[in-house]
């Protein structure tokens, strides 16, 4: 079954929606009430999510990053090895 992404005419509002190639689109915008919500290509999810999704992925980059630097040191080293960018003395 497909992702459908709708974009808000009214709002801006972006959502997504599970459904078969035989439903209709949807036309009413769960926030702001009106119909104008426009089926969007879900091809790249980039293009869909340049609003909450950028943000999302942002978290999520820093999250990792910021768990595998912690985790780095203590696997690698014990600390005041060559190789450790901040070898405690
Ligand atoms: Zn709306």
């Amino acid at each position: 079954m497909p992702t459908y992404g709708y974009e808000c005419g009214a709002c801006g509002h972006q959502f997504e929606k599970f459904q078969s190639m035989s439903d209709k689109p949807v036309r009413k915008c769960p926030v702001c009430g009106k119909a104008k919500a426009k089926r969007q290509i879900h091809g790249g999810a980039g293009v869909l999510f340049k609003g909450a999704g950028f943000y999302q992925t942002d978290y999520r980059s820093q999250s990792y990053k910021a768990s595998s630097e912690k985790d780095k040191p203590a696997a690698s080293c014990s600390g005041d090895c060559k190789s450790c960018p901040d070898s405690r003395k």
